[in-house]
């Protein structure tokens, strides 16, 4: 049996403060501005074998870049998010 007592624990965590776009370069203060954020493991016995990628986009060159590769992309608004079942 494990008896309980309620403590308060202070916790220390790096959060940022600013983010460079690493397409244009420019500086967003963080939660300012929508970044998109790509973070990915390629599988192993891919191509990549378990490399991982980072990059963070500002809002302005994720849609340019989307359009100059002629991505289909698909919006969602915040009112159907609940009805998005991920198909495209
Ligand atoms: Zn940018």
């Amino acid at each position: 049996m494990k008896n309980f007592k309620t403590v308060t624990k202070t916790v220390t965590e790096n959060v940022p403060t600013e983010i460079v776009c690493d397409r244009c370069g420019k500086i967003y203060k963080a939660m300012q501005d929508d970044f998109f954020s790509l973070d990915h493991q390629f599988g192993y016995g891919s191509k990549r074998d378990g490399d991982v990628i980072h990059a963070d986009l500002c809002e302005h060159c994720l849609f340019e870049m989307l359009d100059e590769h002629n991505v289909k992309y698909q919006i969602i608004n915040n009112e159907d998010i609940s009805e998005y079942d991920g198909a495209i």
